[in-house]
């Protein structure tokens, strides 16, 4: 039996650095591991591109692909939509590929609902004075947004403990470290290894 992939969700407040982190991790684009695109009905930001970020839709659009479950999980964020294709998800794992959904809390919490080994990451910033240094690199935003960028980034952090792993994110390469170091584990769990080993395991211990 072909291995199925594994299914990690990584979530974040903005400013702890997980695109950073997952870009880094596929850098270079193994065969192997694939990040979810998801459907999103916010504005697309300069230099993202559709079908590369997110598929940018309408929310009657949006809405439409509700009504036809398309979605394996989405969420209201913020006041905008985001939603994780059902049938892209399930046919990647399929394939044996692992596969990274970049989605907050609300989306994880449905996932693990249905998926009950998917491996749930949080990555943490060190410390609330340097998330409010990285929400404020760019430089040019009033106190007030960064007031609520603080309390948007607070809110998702505080399901934290609803996840299996987290990283605190002081130093990139070490947090980039430890987020392969749970890849790896969790590919190497028994039923896994079962799974992607059989032939040989059977080989090995026959008598
Ligand atoms: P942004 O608009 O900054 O790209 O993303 C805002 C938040 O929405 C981030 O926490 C991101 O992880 C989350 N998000 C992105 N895609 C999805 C998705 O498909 N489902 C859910 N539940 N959250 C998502």
């Amino acid at each position: 039996m072909a291995r199925r992939g594994n299914l990690f969700i990584l979530a974040a407040p903005s400013g702890a650095g997980k695109s950073s982190l997952i870009s880094a991790l596929l850098k270079d684009q193994p065969a192997d591991m694939q990040v979810s695109v998801s459907t999103t009905t916010r504005a697309m930001r300069p230099g993202e591109v559709d079908g590369k970020h997110y598929h940018f839709v309408g929310v009657d659009e949006f809405k439409a692909l509700i009504e036809q479950a398309a979605f394996f999980e989405y969420a209201e964020v913020f006041g905008n939509y985001y939603g994780t294709s059902k049938i892209t998800i399930e046919q990647t794992l399929d394939q044996g590929i692992d596969v990274f959904l970049d989605i907050d809390w609300q989306g994880a919490r449905q996932v693990k609902a249905q998926i009950p080994d998917a491996v749930g990451i949080y990555i943490l910033p060190p410390s609330r004075a340097e998330l409010e240094q990285r929400l404020r690199s760019r430089g040019q935003d009033s106190d007030e947004v960064i007031a609520d960028r603080m309390a948007q980034a607070i809110s998702e952090m505080s399901h934290f403990n609803e996840f299996d792993y987290v990283i605190v994110n002081a130093e990139f390469d070490t947090a980039l470290t430890e987020l392969q170091t749970i890849v790896h584990s969790q590919r190497n769990r028994l039923a896994r290894q079962v799974e992607a080993h059989g032939g040989m395991l059977e080989d090995l211990l026959a008598q």
